[in-house]
């Protein structure tokens, strides 16, 4: 479909909002991060950034969220774009895991090379990558989103919820267990305390749908960002196609055979989806279905991609 002879996006958004907005507390939050227990199961926000310039959004679309696993995309474009020897690469695969995001089966069986970077062990990795140009990992996650995002007219912009990853450290058993896992196999090279950490505070970013699209936006127009290139166009598309095989935990497929977009989500019920040379779009709707994904989050991107003609496909 052509932009000419698509409906106009205003309103599209206005009534996806209506339509998708939860009327129940229908799904789940996530059981080991205390502080996304609490937000309200009706909230709904949508945002779409587009290559022209325009920002449409609707619902609570200016409501800071948890991005939480959404900031796996970012971490990766940035240790992709100052890895020039490509040793990224050597150390996590890009192949979808069929498992659970925090899986550590298969991390003994691929002898600690994580199955792709946007489960746990494999954005372990990722940030422990980043931590070699600053130990601060998180603090260049939020300054690169911050340029990305630009000047907010008075806005609060990204920020990092330090409560909040306060208190999902005191719960990251698991996440600890997967870096000392990757550190036995060699597969990280600073403490593994300290790269949970940067990798919680990553996690807790706060940004708002209409902040996350800007943030992506990238990613539909073949790398380039608010101030210059972010990384190359086929990295940038080698980040859409991990995306697509691996950005929605284990329904990765179902997402595509819905969607068609590349996509990735966040257990803060935030979904980043992309429509290459296009737009970059944000949903956030807390209540998760059982594979971690935003129930209204995914159905509300269906809707969309169904009603625009956007797809990959
Ligand atoms: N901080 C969460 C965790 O590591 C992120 C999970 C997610 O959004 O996939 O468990």
């Amino acid at each position: 479909m052509t932009a000419l002879d698509s409906p106009p996006l205003g309103p599209v958004l206005e009534d996806l909002v209506r339509s998708h907005r939860p009327r129940t507390e229908a799904g789940s939050v996530p059981a080991n991060i205390p502080h996304l227990q609490v937000p309200p199961f009706d909230r709904f926000g949508i945002a779409v950034a587009t290559t022209s310039g325009e920002v449409f959004s609707s619902g609570d679309a200016d409501l800071p969220f948890s991005i939480q696993s959404i900031s796996k995309v970012f971490t990766l474009a940035m240790a992709l774009s100052a890895d020039d020897s490509g040793s990224l690469w050597s150390r996590v695969l890009r192949e979808p895991s069929g498992t659970s995001f925090n899986s550590l089966v298969q991390l003994e069986v691929e002898h600690g090379i994580p199955r792709n970077p946007f489960i746990n062990s494999g954005a372990l990795v990722v940030t422990d990558h980043l931590m070699e140009r600053s130990p601060d990992a998180a603090a260049q996650v939020l300054r690169f989103l911050t340029d990305q995002v630009g000047h907010q007219n008075g806005r609060q912009g990204p920020f990092i919820d330090e409560v909040a990853a306060r208190s999902e450290l005191s719960s990251s058993s698991r996440n600890l267990a997967l870096a000392h896992f990757l550190k036995a196999f060699g597969n990280l090279r600073r403490p593994a305390q300290a790269v949970v950490e940067n990798y919680v505070r990553q996690c807790s970013i706060m940004m708002t749908c209409v902040e996350v699209a800007k943030a992506g936006l990238f990613l539909a127009q073949d790398g380039r960002g608010a101030q210059g290139a972010v990384v190359s166009r086929s990295e940038a598309k080698r980040i859409g196609s991990i995306m697509l095989t691996c950005g929605m935990y284990d329904a990765a497929g179902e997402f595509a055979y819905r969607v068609g977009l590349p996509g990735k989500s966040g257990v803060g019920g935030g979904i980043l989806a992309i429509v290459p040379g296009e737009c970059a779009i944000c949903v956030w709707s807390p209540r998760l279905d059982s594979k971690g994904n935003s129930l209204a989050g995914s159905a509300a991107l269906a809707d969309l991609s169904d009603r625009t003609g956007w797809s990959i496909f």
